[in-house]
């Protein structure tokens, strides 16, 4: 069977320590979109890690690490994110990326830092690891595939054929050094080396295991509102984050996925530009930011502060929706407990009307919060292991929570290590 761990939101909700905490009965983990943009925060038993391309599986030794097809590679990194881990003593994973996984390229990267710099101020907060450039090729058919590795005469004709359109960029528009061919081909047959130990079809490994009665996770990465069709277009992601995508992006059939736990964090958080209508700013989000996640808010990948904001009942329940959610995962809960009241945004007021329901963008740039205030439980609840024995007030909460965005909250996470964990 197949499970999903993703986000409700903008990501940041710690999908990372609930992957690893489920990784422990599950024997696959596979990355479906995305690429090194992000990252997902892991704290156990050999240290705090930060990944951004290995699946949060890696600290297991039962389980095998995959990249699926549709994520976005970028080898150097990977290679390097292998060697920091096994560097601090986690035991060499099983690794799998799959032959029809298509490769960052220097271009992508050099693409989106120049076009980054060419819309200063109106630029879209992005980290600028190639990842629009990146998709947009692959679209355009004109990426490369991991499989092509291994074919010369593909390689040099597409080298070409990059160099003609992408130099017209580079010169007339960026006013940069061209590409060179040479330097294409030499990067790629590098690639060629350094991924060849981890190439598999993996959609057929997959096949083989499920009817094996193994157990694969999914893991996404950002979250529903960073979803291109879904999402707050166009402060959005270049790959769907939903759980849908993960059968496309691993490669299972869409029907295996039984299990999809969406991940919610108890307050909201985000990083680059986009619409968050429960935002906070100043001393208010200033503490929230200190005291928040692990040693505070600030983005896995970039080390940039993230916006803060209270919890967003409307874009939540519509995050959730959008996921096809079986299960919350509501975390981050053990912040909170500094706050004698909680304010809860519970609907939007767009032009004068209140609603519940998650507007388009441009109508998203006009709601106003619509705040309920909740009596906070001012006392630390790390440690606790059942759900009786959560303060009363911080019971209330997450009922009200479940109760507004209409799916059950199944386990609640009251720390960051793979133990601060209560089910339900
Ligand atoms: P992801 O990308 O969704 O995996 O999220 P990140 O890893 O970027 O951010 C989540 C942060 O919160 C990380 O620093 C985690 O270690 C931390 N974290 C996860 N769950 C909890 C929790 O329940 N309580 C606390 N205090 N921190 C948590």
């Amino acid at each position: 069977m197949v499970e999903a761990v993703v986000g409700a939101n903008w990501g940041d909700e710690g999908k990372g320590k609930i992957t690893d905490m489920l990784a422990e009965n599950a024997d696959i983990i596979v990355r479906f979109q995305g690429g090194a943009n992000a990252g997902h925060t892991i704290v156990n038993k050999y240290g705090k890690f930060a990944l951004h391309t290995l699946p949060s599986g890696v600290f297991y030794q039962h389980t095998t690490s995959v990249i699926g097809s549709g994520v976005a590679l970028n080898i150097p990194i990977l290679i390097n994110e292998i060697k920091s881990i096994t560097d601090r003593g986690v035991p060499m994973p099983k690794i799998l990326v799959s032959d029809r996984a298509q490769i960052v390229m220097s271009y992508h990267i050099l693409l989106d830092q120049y076009e980054e710099e060419r819309l200063a101020g109106k630029s879209y907060g992005s980290t600028k690891s190639g990842i629009a450039p990146f998709y947009s090729d692959k679209y355009a058919k004109i990426g490369f595939q991991v499989s092509e590795l291994w074919d010369d005469a593909v390689l040099e004709e597409k080298a070409d054929k990059i160099c003609t359109l992408k130099n017209v960029l580079f010169e007339h528009l960026y006013h940069k050094e061209p590409l060179k061919k040479e330097d294409l081909m030499e990067e790629l047959h590098g690639y060629r080396e350094m991924i060849a130990p981890y190439v598999c079809d993996v959609s057929a490994f997959l096949d083989q295991a499920l009817r094996e009665q193994k157990t694969i996770l999914l893991e996404g990465q950002l979250g529903s509102l960073k979803d291109p069709d879904h999402g707050i277009y166009p402060m959005v992601t270049s790959s769907s984050t939903l759980a849908g995508f993960g059968a496309i992006g691993a490669g299972v059939p869409p029907y295996e996925i039984r299990k999809i736990v969406t991940v919610c964090k108890a307050y909201s958080s985000a990083v680059g530009a986009g619409e968050f209508v429960s935002e906070i700013f100043g001393d208010e989000a200033d503490e929230l930011r200190r005291r928040g996640g692990d040693g505070g808010e600030f983005g896995a990948t970039t080390g940039r502060p993230r916006r803060m904001g209270w919890f967003d009942c409307v874009a939540s329940r519509y995050g959730c929706r959008v996921q096809g959610t079986t299960d919350v995962a509501f975390t981050v809960l053990d912040v909170l407990g500094y706050l004698d009241e909680i304010p809860v945004c519970v609907a939007y007021e767009i032009d004068g009307e209140e609603t519940r329901d998650f507007p388009t963008t441009a109508r998203l740039g006009r709601a106003k919060p619509v705040w309920k205030t909740l009596p906070g439980w001012k006392c630390e609840i790390r440690g606790i292991r059942r759900y009786e024995d959560l303060p009363e007030n911080c019971r209330a909460y997450i009922e009200f929570i479940e109760e507004q965005i209409g799916y059950p909250i199944t386990m609640i996470s009251n720390g960051p290590g793979r133990e601060d964990i209560i089910y339900r």
